[in-house]
């Protein structure tokens, strides 16, 4: 017979828990018994560990994510799309145009260095 550590209680040899209040006996400590609640806490304390694990990973990838918006947005040049201004007439044709939708200049600098 051995005695509980929490209750005094006389508990068999082999048992693993006081029959009386629940607490662990050498044996069960020994044996490394769980009690419910123990494989509960630690059911829950993977769980936690798989939750924050993900939330951190999710965290990351939304800051990520907006990192990489908020370069696309300073990366885009404004004068990509903005209009192009005839040098003959001055009149501001849509961007990617190659000709003056006014006066039919083309607009495309390569035909100035061609010299055509
Ligand atoms: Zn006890
Ligand atoms: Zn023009």
């Amino acid at each position: 017979m051995v005695y509980c550590s929490n209750c005094g209680e006389q508990i068999s040899d082999d048992a693993y828990f006081c029959p009386k209040c629940g607490t662990k006996t050498a044996k069960g400590t020994e044996a490394n018994v769980k009690t419910s609640s123990e494989e509960l806490r630690d059911a829950f304390y993977k769980v936690g560990i798989e939750l924050e694990r993900a939330f951190t990973i999710a965290a990351k990838e939304t800051h990520a994510a907006f990192q990489r918006a908020r370069a696309d947005m300073q990366q885009k040049p404004a004068e990509q799309h903005e209009p192009m201004t005839c040098p003959n007439c001055g009149t501001k044709n849509a961007f990617g145009s190659i000709f003056c939708n006014n006066c039919g200049k083309r607009l495309s600098p390569l035909e100035e260095s061609h010299g055509a």
